[in-house]
């Protein structure tokens, strides 16, 4: 079946009264009925809900449609985007290990990656996901995670997928691929050997700024690089935690698994059911709406690249663009989301546009159906320092557009009378 309509289908089959909306189950607990089902739900004899901090019917269809679509093995859903890159690492790694992290990554998983975790014993080491080149050299026994992100939030830039996962691959070193701004419609990593996805749901997926959420998937067969696999011996020994369960003996896909009843069971960073209602929502358009924001974006872009006062403009689906081969080979229909930046010269220009254009809300967050204007040097880049804000390619004159779905000719008169 296809994306649409997996989408649509997957994990509901209006079961019980026959409601044609996912049920909204907004409980915290379960009546088990019997002291013997709910031993079976322990031991995993039975799998069904125990408690909405482990499980929940709302949030399990939200988990089917996502693996469906992302065409994966099975799904968690986390309390926001952050919490699936944070759990999805420390499944892998722990006091000691080290895991290598592209330079071009959206500002919350390079803090929390590069310097958070290191609060933890776990370093970071930095890798350069366009060409992969200085990947190999960093894998050592240690490494436990190699983490990058398709199509990158701030940068704008495609990774060399298939170079990342044939190294890592080679190594046994569990992939994970942050695919929030290509979403599953245009791009899925788990197709192109890569092991685990991530998601924030709160840009795309529920694609209208409603709720803040995180998804993670792993790809079909992964038990078998994680099963004998030396580097993680979290899933062939017995977890002392889980009265000497061996996650290598259990006939589930065993990642997402562990990180439900070890790391979820304990630091509790699991979505709310509303929330994961919302995203069911959202995921029904996901398709159509990616197709106009891809669209959209193409026609500012072409816009913004004829105008006189626009040094550079940063997107994929342009011709010429640095990363249009890519984005042509890799992505579906070489669709390129809906994030671009341009270049205006200076702060003064570019502080004029934003505080100008009228449709454009001036708001740090991407992929909502509405559209949005960001200074990063003077916001999301606030805090890099002047040499490495080069490196970034973020300039003073720099401007971010999240291209929503309004008229895109509505978008063009606004840009066009802010630009003067
Ligand atoms: C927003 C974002 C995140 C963080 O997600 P939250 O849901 O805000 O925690 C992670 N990765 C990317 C690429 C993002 O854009």
């Amino acid at each position: 079946m296809n994306q649409e309509t997996l989408a649509l289908h997957s994990g509901y089959h209006q079961e019980g009264l026959g409601t044609m909306a996912v049920p909204l189950y907004q409980t915290t607990a379960y009546d088990f009925k019997t002291a013997e089902r709910a031993a079976n739900l322990f031991a995993l004899k039975e799998l069904g809900p125990i408690y909405t901090r482990l499980n929940n019917p709302t949030t399990e269809v939200l988990e089917t449609r996502i693996a469906a679509v992302e065409k994966g093995a099975a799904a968690i859903a986390t309390s926001s985007g952050q919490a699936a890159i944070f759990n999805a690492v420390a499944n892998l790694a722990e006091a000691g290990d080290n895991i290598i992290v592209a330079e071009k990554v959206y500002g919350g998983a390079t803090t929390l990656l590069t310097h958070t975790l290191k609060r933890f014993g776990i370093t970071a080491k930095v890798f350069d996901s366009d060409s992969a080149d200085d990947l190999e050299a960093l894998i050592d026994e240690k490494t436990k995670a190699v983490f990058f992100e398709s199509l990158s939030n701030p940068n704008i830039s495609i990774a060399n997928v298939e170079k990342i996962a044939a190294i890592a691959n080679r190594y046994d070193v569990i992939t994970i691929c942050d695919n929030t701004v290509a979403t599953p419609i245009l791009f899925n990593p788990l197709t192109k050997g890569v092991d685990v996805v991530v998601h924030s749901a709160s840009k795309y997926i529920t694609g209208q700024g409603l709720a803040i959420g995180g998804l993670i998937v792993e790809r079909e067969g992964l038990n078998d690089k994680l099963i004998g696999n030396v580097r993680y011996a979290q899933f062939n020994e017995p977890d002392e935690s889980y009265h000497g369960l061996v996650y290598a003996d259990l006939p589930f896909p065993i990642f997402t698994l562990r990180v439900r009843l070890s790391l979820i069971r304990d630091i509790g960073a699991a979505q709310a059911p509303f929330n994961s209602w919302l995203f069911i929502q959202g995921l029904e358009t996901l398709a159509i709406r990616m197709q106009k924001h891809s669209e959209n974006t193409l026609k500012v872009a072409q816009f913004l690249a004829a105008h006189p006062k626009v040094l550079k403009v940063n997107y994929p689906g342009l011709e010429g663009d640095l990363y249009h081969k890519r984005a042509k080979e890799q992505f579906k229909e070489g669709m390129a989301s809906g994030l671009l930046s341009f270049d205006v010269g200076d702060f003064e220009t570019a502080e004029h546009i934003l505080n100008t254009t009228e449709l454009f809300a001036v708001v740090v967050n991407i992929g909502d159906s509405k559209s949005i204007i960001t200074h990063p040097a003077s916001t999301t880049h606030m805090q890099v320092p002047p040499a490495d804000l080069a490196k970034a390619g973020v300039t003073e004159g720099l401007v971010r557009l999240s291209v929503g779905l309004e008229d895109a000719d509505d978008l063009i008169e606004d840009l066009a009378k802010a630009l003067g």
